[in-house]
């Protein structure tokens, strides 16, 4: 069984390019060249230099002393949350806007939902004086504020989405309009392990440093480079992707994967993708997704706005089918009740989508001797309002 990509952009049955024939040229061109160019000398020099003096890399990996105290084992957790912009996107951005540039394009363009991928996209757009345009959902764009004026002040251009639900998947519709007339001078900068092949193997390449990092830094710590458990939340799955890439052969490394319930997984409030999905095609490629009988996209709910995606990426969803990883699934309950026990505990505020990862800590007893390794994909000061507003603080 492998879980890596085949020549066919295949995850098992999962994944593939499903797309309108006016985008293949722009796509054949991307697989082409993926992988030369990250291969090139030059582009390996200067991805490595940007990690580590512009995004703070190697993160940390830290022994959370209380925490583990709490829970009877031992707790790392991966510091992605100290990363430039807060989260582990700026790893992928960073990436395909050396692409980008490698493929000699002048224009980039994005997607977001929450905000968190179109900030990460102005920002190395802005570190490389290239144009950005980012589609966001018009009510998006009114419920995530903050991040609307981040990228605005970053210089990227933010454009609504007024068609369908006015959220994410149709600002994804939009971002493809737009690659479809704009074929030469332009790169769309895909925000998770999502989209047609390359876009999956090649985001989750990106974020693979995670891992990296971590078999260095638990060989220093632990004398070994394999924990027993990784653990990471799950919206499109990239911040997962990268914390498992290294860890995907090794099956006496248990990989963990938390989504979304939300209100709860049958409560028709949710964004439990593994369970609650079908096979379906969503935004280029075969995975499983949340749907109705008649093959509608259902849309998704979460407090945690990174993770309510419909679909998951297509390694997650062969992951998921051949049991190479766990998939659990916690509620806002759970997820907001974990964050400020972080907070508490060892003086973290995480982003809500790592509070999910965190309350695996109540659902699963781990043994006193296990290694568990949580990747904490991004820092609280975003969710502030929400946190306040739940705990009434
Ligand atoms: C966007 C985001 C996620 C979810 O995206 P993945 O691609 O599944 O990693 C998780 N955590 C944080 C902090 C995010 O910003």
């Amino acid at each position: 069984m492998s879980y890596f990509v085949d020549k066919k952009g295949y995850y098992g049955e999962f994944g593939g390019a499903f797309i309108p024939e006016m985008l293949y040229p722009n796509v054949k061109e991307l697989e082409d060249n993926y992988l030369k160019i990250m291969q090139e000398p030059s582009f390996q020099k200067e991805f490595q230099e940007l990690l580590k003096e512009y995004v703070g890399r190697p993160t940390p990996l830290y022994f959370a002393k209380r925490l583990s105290e709490k829970y009877k084992t031992k707790i790392y957790l991966k510091r992605e949350d100290l990363c430039h912009t807060g989260a582990h996107k700026i790893n992928n951005t960073i990436g395909q806007i050396l692409v980008a540039k490698k493929l000699g394009k002048t224009r980039v363009i994005a997607e977001t939902g929450a905000g968190q991928h179109g900030v990460a996209t102005a920002t190395v757009c802005a570190l490389m004086g290239i144009e950005c345009v980012v589609y966001m959902g018009e009510i998006d764009i009114a419920r995530q504020a903050p991040n609307v004026a981040r990228m605005k002040m970053l210089g990227a251009k933010v454009v609504p989405a007024l068609s369908g639900s006015r959220t994410l998947k149709d600002a994804t519709n939009e971002a493809i309009r737009d690659w479809i007339n704009n074929p030469i001078n332009t790169h769309y900068i895909i925000g998770s392990v999502v989209g047609p092949h390359p876009y999956p193997d090649m985001v989750a390449r990106f974020q693979s440093v995670i891992s990296e990092e971590i078999k260095k830094q638990l060989l220093e710590k632990e004398q070994t480079e394999n924990p027993d458990y990784v653990i990471a939340c799950v919206g499109g799955g990239s911040n997962a992707a990268g914390a498992f890439y290294h860890y995907l052969d090794e099956e006496k490394v248990n990989l963990i994967a938390v989504e979304a319930a939300g209100l709860g997984i049958h409560s028709g409030e949710s964004a439990a993708t593994s369970i609650l999905g079908k096979e379906g095609v969503i935004h280029g490629s075969k995975t499983l997704l949340m749907q109705s009988e008649d093959g509608q996209i259902t849309e998704p709910y979460s407090i945690s706005a990174g993770l309510d995606y419909p679909g998951i990426g297509p390694l997650h969803a062969h992951l998921y089918r051949s049991k190479r990883a766990e998939f659990i699934s916690i509620t806002d309950a759970e997820a907001m009740t974990a964050g400020l026990e972080l907070c508490e505990l060892e003086g973290i505020i995480p982003a809500i989508e790592s509070a999910h990862a965190l309350a695996v800590f109540n659902m699963k007893k781990f043994k006193e001797s296990d290694v568990v390794v949580l990747n904490l994909s991004g820092r609280g000061d975003k969710d502030l309002d929400t946190y306040v507003k739940y705990f009434k603080l």
